[in-house]
């Protein structure tokens, strides 16, 4: 979706991919099939690049470290990075600069983890610091006796961050885009619904949010894009408690499921704005065009042939709009999104959610 951006704006992109069939080394031309955690892989690729992004956080910082050392430009620079690719760091860095976090403490084993549950009472939530993503390396522990299970087989330097359990009422994010020299945009916030950990739906603008509320989650995104000095996109998962207040679940600085609404909803999607800011250019607007957009993921389920399962829904519905990203369907996997758009939210919601359902194997749904 970032090379569709990258086509307009007349830019000329080259991937690293882990295997030759994954999404992106579909439709990119310049592929280089390698190890993004090997430095020697990631020092040839970035070799002759004018500027380095992603689309995932996983490279080691170390690594970026170096790529930076060696003159490539790198956005977002490692230093941001680190940000999103440490929930450690983040929860450090988020609490010393005054936003709004989850009381928290990186525990080094079952005993301390046992305490902070005693201090801040049960359920704990325990994240593995690096390497978790839609849910995986995240744990509800309802009691002490539960204490060792994110203990077991934890990958060398990586931390367990123990978290107060928040009892949110839903979960938002706040997307913003920033620019090397400092321009910055803030979409509008969505409301976004997550199941065993993996988002199924985003509803842009979350509905009842006020709109105090929503300049305050967007002035919080801007000013830690400034602070962490982010270039290209920021999201902010927010967690709302019931009274309103929100406090800040986790960062990512790459363009964001959550955003994903954009392509077809907003003026500048995610993808072009994080290309636009990594290349420098002035950024798009990031506004809504229509006064409801509805994001259903399409996760693998009974339905395998998809194209053929798209016809239906395309004869249901001809302003919905579908994105595949070429997966092989597997249980649970991302394998596509579709987007719905208009002035009825109700309508929109049920566009979406039968699409995707219908994606999905559930004709009723
Ligand atoms: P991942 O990196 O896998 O996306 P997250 O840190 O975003 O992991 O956590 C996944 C989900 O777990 C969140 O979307 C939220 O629903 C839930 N969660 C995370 N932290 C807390 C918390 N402190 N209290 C309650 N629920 C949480």
């Amino acid at each position: 979706m970032m090379h569709q951006a990258a086509i307009g704006l007349g830019v000329r992109t080259r991937l690293l991919a882990e295997g030759p069939d994954v999404s992106a080394a579909q439709v990119v031309a310049d592929v280089t099939v390698g190890d993004y955690t090997d430095p020697d892989t990631v020092r040839a690729f970035a070799a002759g690049c004018d500027v380095i992004t992603f689309d995932h956080e996983h490279v080691p910082t170390a690594i970026l470290q170096q790529l930076e050392a060696d003159g490539v430009a790198v956005r977002p620079g490692p230093a941001a990075l680190v940000h999103a690719q440490d929930k450690a760091v983040m929860r450090e860095r988020l609490t010393a600069s005054g936003a709004p976090c989850p009381v928290f403490e990186v525990v080094p084993d079952a005993d301390a983890l046992r305490a902070f549950g005693e201090r801040t009472g049960w359920p704990v939530i325990a994240k593995t610091s690096r390497g978790g993503y839609d849910g995986k390396g995240v744990w509800k522990l309802d009691g002490p006796e539960q204490a060792e299970v994110p203990f077991t087989g934890l990958r060398e330097g990586v931390q367990v961050v123990a978290e107060e359990f928040v009892d949110f009422a839903r979960e938002l994010s706040a997307l913003v885009v920033r620019s090397p020299s400092g321009q910055a945009v803030a979409y509008p916030v969505s409301e976004t619904v997550q199941r065993d950990g993996v988002c199924v739906e985003t509803t842009t603008p979350a509905p009842g949010l006020s709109e105090e509320q929503a300049t305050a989650a967007q002035h919080l995104a801007l000013s830690l894009a400034a602070e962490l000095e982010v270039v290209g996109l920021l999201a902010v998962e927010l967690m709302q408690r019931r009274d309103g207040s929100v406090v800040v679940n986790e960062l990512a600085m790459r363009p964001h499921n959550t955003g994903h609404w954009s392509i077809d909803g907003a003026h500048t999607s995610q993808f072009e704005n994080h290309l636009r800011a990594v290349l420098d250019l002035p950024l798009g607007d990031p506004t809504a065009r229509q006064p409801w957009t509805v994001m259903g993921n399409v996760l693998g389920g009974a339905e395998e042939d998809l194209p053929s399962a798209l016809l239906h829904c395309f004869a249901r519905d001809r302003r919905l709009r579908a994105h595949l990203y070429g997966k092989e369907v597997k249980p649970g996997r991302k394998v596509g999104h579709v987007t719905t758009f208009g002035r009825d939210l109700d309508d929109v919601r049920r566009r979406a959610r039968h699409a995707a359902g219908y994606l999905m194997g559930d004709p009723d749904a």
